[in-house]
């Protein structure tokens, strides 16, 4: 039974549409005009009205933009961001016009990209020149400078998120300087902004170390939960990347590996499509109300699931396309907690959030070496557990029972995933979090960074 089979047999689709389903961005940037261009985020959750939109041409003309602002300006990757870091009424500006290969050194294994490429726009001229990015997020929809901004990771016992592989980068100053920051120039501004909420200027490039182009195998398969979580040291150890979603309602969870291999190519790997969303919801509202049952079926369904395996080029090995739309809240906290946290989170759902079918996802990060000064890996081992609501379902009940869970951990969430933190906590969790607001405020003496949501996080 292929993929495309296994979704189609209705129960089967909880356990796979929210992992393999597919999307389309929502947010789209226009040049300035008259009219006013209403935007929201991938989910919808997050709307705006900006009185402008700019896609300026050059940094010349980016910096021209940002000096004489008068009002807030707002940069927009791919809209994916659940946090309203985007939302303003004044203007949203895109980095469309800064995309693309720059230059690359292929001694180094090194190479510069306009900030605004999508992460799936990078694969192929990277391949083309023998590098592989280092490590990859599970869709490729995003912009470059939007998953920095956000500190947007995959998952591997030994793999840093995205912007630790980044070696240098071009910030547009809100001032207007062009600055261009690394280990050795502009250090602090470096640190602060490889992961900078799109607080310290807009970013026009970055250069990324990444490694040797490699061929990779895709192995998942669906295991006792119980088993993954035992197991969880052990996988973790010995693959490339891996990850497992927990599946609510049922003992079983998904497991994916992804390892290089010098395997010969295999068809591409089947993706689901609309038809998985509406599976989902069929299952949730047929079922929901009999959890002995939904998991009777899921387990039924579960335990015959066949492993499948793809090998793709790399690029092709890590995204997935999501079919179907959520909102969604990630945590970040030190390893040691992450498989007990998972089993308090699995017992709140099941005791009181019947109306869940989206699996909850769990990632590891290194940040041993991550030095970014608002990195949530910084400097330790960690790792992630991502919970997700249907996009027109109200995601905040469920969120406000997980959030709590992680507050005594010291966890920090996904600056990009929705949460309830705000300046007072992340001083506590962040230990450079000062000096960060330091050079925030050099940079950006008016605010014109700042739009509501980033006055709260930051206290300002
Ligand atoms: C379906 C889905 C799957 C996801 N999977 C993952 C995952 O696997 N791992 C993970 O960690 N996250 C994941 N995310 C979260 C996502 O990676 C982040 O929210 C990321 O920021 C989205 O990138 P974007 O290009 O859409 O940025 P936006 O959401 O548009 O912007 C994000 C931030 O970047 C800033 N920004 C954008 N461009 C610039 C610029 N040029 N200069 C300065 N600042 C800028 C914005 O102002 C904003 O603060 C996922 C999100 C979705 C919707």
């Amino acid at each position: 039974m292929d993929r495309r089979q296994f979704l189609r047999t209705g129960t089967h689709a909880s356990l796979a549409a929210l992992i393999f389903g597919s999307g389309s961005p929502q947010a789209q940037a226009a040049p300035s005009s008259g009219r006013k261009i209403p935007w929201q985020n991938w989910s919808g959750y997050l709307k705006a009205t900006p009185s402008g939109r700019a896609a300026p041409r050059d940094e010349d003309q980016l910096a021209e933009l940002l000096k004489n602002a008068s009002q807030t300006i707002r940069p927009v990757g791919a809209g994916h961001s659940f946090t309203p870091l985007v939302p303003t009424d004044g203007t949203i500006l895109s980095l469309r016009n800064f995309r693309g290969l720059k230059s690359h050194d292929p001694e180094k294994l090194t190479a510069t990209f306009g900030a605004g490429t999508k992460i799936g726009h990078v694969g192929e001229p990277l391949h083309g020149i023998g590098q592989m990015l280092a490590n990859m997020p599970d869709i490729d929809e995003q912009s470059l400078a939007g998953a920095m901004n956000t500190g947007t990771h995959g998952t591997g016992e030994n793999l840093g998120a995205l912007h630790a592989y980044v070696t240098g980068l071009t910030l547009v100053t809100p001032e207007g300087e062009v600055m261009k920051c690394s280990k050795d120039d502009n250090a602090e501004v470096f640190d602060a902004a490889r992961v900078g909420l799109g607080a310290l200027g807009v970013v026009t490039e970055y250069t990324f170390q990444n490694i040797a182009s490699s061929r990779m195998r895709r192995e998942s398969w669906i295991a006792k939960l119980d088993d993954l979580i035992d197991g969880f040291d052990e996988l973790s150890a010995k693959h490339h990347s891996f990850e497992f979603y927990y599946i609510p309602f049922s003992d079983y969870g998904l497991a994916i590996a992804i390892d290089p291999t010098d395997e010969p190519l295999t068809p591409p790997r089947v993706e689901t499509d609309n038809e998985s969303a509406e599976e989902l919801r069929m299952l949730r509202d047929y079922l929901g109300w009999w959890p002995g049952m939904r998991r009777w079926l899921m387990n039924t369904v579960a335990k015959d699931h066949p492993r499948e395996v793809a090998v793709t080029e790399w690029y092709n090995a890590f995204p997935s396309e999501r079919a179907v739309r959520f909102n969604e809240m990630e945590y970040h906290m030190d390893r040691q907690h992450l498989l007990p946290t998972l089993k308090k989170v699995r017992m709140l759902v099941e005791k009181h959030h019947n109306e869940v079918y989206f699996p909850c996802e769990v990632r590891v990060v290194d940040g041993k070496s991550d030095d970014a000064m608002l990195s949530p890996f910084y400097k330790h081992d960690s790792a992630s557990i991502a919970i997700h609501r249907y996009f027109e379902d109200d995601p905040l009940p469920y969120f406000q029972t997980i959030e709590p869970i992680y507050q005594d951990l010291g966890a920090v969430p996904h600056w990009g995933k929705m949460h309830t933190l705000d300046a007072s906590t992340f001083a506590q969790r962040y230990p450079r979090w000062q000096e960060f607001l330091d050079i925030r405020a050099e940079l950006d003496p008016r605010g014109i960074m700042l739009n509501e949501h980033l006055r709260t996080v930051f206290g300002v």
